[in-house]
Order: structure tokens, then C-alpha cells, then sequence
């Protein structure tokens, strides 16, 4: 696994993979690994040639209350866990190798980028699509995976390539849980003993909606109220929002009829989580 902190040596790197004809899968991430973001390794392994990590805590997305400085943050350890795999370069450049000047252009999708998580995080999303799309010019990517635990994040890339012809494919990966449920996070980190036994109330939440709609409740409204009953025998849990929402327009839906997104995400203690299901799946 080499090791590359300049984006003009990434590049460099990427372009002599392209010449010997082998396909580049990209896994972008903020380190502090688990799980989740190993299983996206696994499949950028099975679907291309190489395989391009890259860690990098984007200071573009966080807002200015923020968890940028706590973040949590260990390259020493997620190295050690990403010798387990078949890697050809792992990209970690610094704030300063990014973002060498201020940056005055960005990449945003308002429509998708200013519902659910936006409302809360403004501005979060064009953090993220900007450095994602730079990412892709430095790395050059055939295929880039991205985990559907962070369900708007996946589909605001979908639509920045689709909208900018990135001559790059997006893969959305199955989120990757702990035991009880609660999805993998670097954030879970933060939690305190009492917060991590109420964080599985998101992923309770989850399942008691799919039950719901299974045992044929239909409209949007009843199966809200009903869930938010059941999210008051968790004191500890601090809702941010809970919706359920079209998986490409990101709109809030009234009927349960076709494919729909149910999103969450609350507050424990200063932790803020998001998990997420779809159901009606086509
Ligand atoms: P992050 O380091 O949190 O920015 O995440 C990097 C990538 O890993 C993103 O595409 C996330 O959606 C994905 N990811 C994070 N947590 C999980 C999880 N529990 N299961 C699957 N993918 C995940």
C-alpha cells in the first residue's frame, strides 16, 4: 500500500494505472475506520483492479459549531487495518495540500442538498460535493463507493455526476451494523455508556416502521405518529427529524405507495446520528 500525501502524486499514481489498462475503484473516506467503510473496500476490491483509499477530514463540511476538532482521528491504527486489504495507494493529504488557498468554487445540488440533514447542517453538502468532485480529478476513479448509511450524501453524488457527466460510475453499499443494530459510525465514539444503549433506538425505530407497513399501514402521517410514540420511551434520545421522503427527489411523501426512504436522525447528548431504511423497494 503506498502511501501518497500530494494530490499532484495521486494523480501521477492514477494516470499509470490508466495506462496499464486497470480500473481504479475510489473509497473515500474521514478515517478512524470501522466496519462499515471495510465493507466498501471489499467491494471496490471485487468490482475493479486497483483499489484508491482516501482519508481526509474535509473541513468544507463542517459547520462552524461543529465537531471539526474533535473528529475523531488515528491514521496509525486505520493503516494497520488497511494492510488486511489488497490496496494500491492510500491518499491522505492535509488541509493545506486541498485547499492551498481559500476556495471560492464550489459544487452544490441546493434541491437535494438543503432537505433532511441540510436543514440542520446548511451548507454540509456543498462541503461534501466539492470535495468529493475534487477527489474525482485527483483520483481519477472508474467506480467510487459510497455507503448508503449516509443515504442523502449518495444520492446528492449520484446526481452531481449524473448533472456534470463524471466519467465516473457510483456505488451504493449496505449499511454495515453493530449487533444490536446501531449502524457503524466513527461518531459512536463520542457516545457515553448511557447514550450508546439508547443509540439503537434509531435502528428500533427503523424496523418498527418496516413492521408497520408490513402489517399494512399506508399513510405517512399515521405511521409518524406512531413511531414517535415509540421514540418517547428513549429519554435520551433528542430528535432531530424523522421523515420519509421520495429516494431520488428527497421529497417528503404523504403515502406509503411505492419505493420510500425513511430517514432519521436525533440527537444523544452532543452526538448527532442519522440512520436510514428503504422500503417498498422495487
Ligand atoms: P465517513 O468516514 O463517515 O465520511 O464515511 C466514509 C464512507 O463510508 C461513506 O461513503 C459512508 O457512507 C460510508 N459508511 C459510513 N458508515 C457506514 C456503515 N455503517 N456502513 C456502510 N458504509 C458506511
Amino acid at each position: 500500500m503506498k502511501i501518497i500525501k500530494y494530490p499532484r502524486q495521486m494523480h501521477a499514481f492514477a494516470e499509470q494505472q490508466k495506462a496499464a489498462n486497470r480500473t481504479i475503484g475510489f473509497v473515500p473516506t474521514m478515517g478512524y475506520l470501522h466496519e462499515g467503510h471495510l465493507s466498501l473496500i471489499e467491494s471496490a476490491s471485487a468490482q475493479s483492479d486497483v483499489v484508491i483509499v482516501s482519508i481526509f477530514v474535509n473541513p468544507l463540511q463542517f459547520g462552524p459549531k461543529e465537531d471539526l476538532k474533535r473528529y475523531p482521528r488515528d491514521l496509525g491504527r486505520d493503516k494497520k487495518l488497511l494492510r488486511n486489504f489488497d490496496i494500491a495507494a492510500l491518499f491522505v493529504p492535509t488541509v493545506g495540500q486541498m485547499y492551498p488557498e481559500k476556495p471560492l468554487t464550489f459544487v452544490e445540488v441546493p434541491d437535494l442538498g438543503q432537505k433532511l440533514c441540510g436543514r440542520t447542517r446548511p451548507g454540509h453538502f456543498r462541503g461534501v460535493a466539492t470535495v468529493v468532485n475534487k477527489f474525482f480529478n485527483i483520483v481519477a476513479p472508474d467506480l467510487a463507493f459510497f455507503g448508503e448509511k449516509d443515504f442523502q450524501q449518495l444520492t446528492i453524488i449520484k446526481r452531481m455526476v449524473a448533472d456534470l457527466n463524471l466519467p465516473v460510475r457510483i456505488v451504493g453499499c449496505p449499511t454495515v451494523r453493530e449487533p444490536d443494530g446501531v449502524a457503524m459510525s466513527s461518531r459512536n465514539a463520542y457516545l457515553l455508556k448511557e447514550e450508546r444503549a439508547q443509540a439503537v433506538a434509531l435502528y428500533q425505530t427503523l424496523r418498527l416502521a418496516a413492521a408497520e407497513i408490513r402489517h399494512g399501514i399506508k399513510q405517512v402521517a399515521a405511521l409518524k405518529q406512531r413511531l414517535r410514540r415509540f421514540l418517547r420511551g428513549f429519554p435520551k434520545v433528542r430528535l432531530d427529524y424523522l421523515e420519509v421522503v421520495d429516494p431520488v427527489s428527497l421529497e417528503p411523501k404523504s403515502s406509503l405507495k411505492g419505493e420510500s426512504l425513511i430517514a432519521v436522525a436525533a440527537y444523544l447528548g452532543q452526538t448527532r446520528l442519522i440512520d436510514n431504511c428503504l422500503v417498498g423497494r422495487r
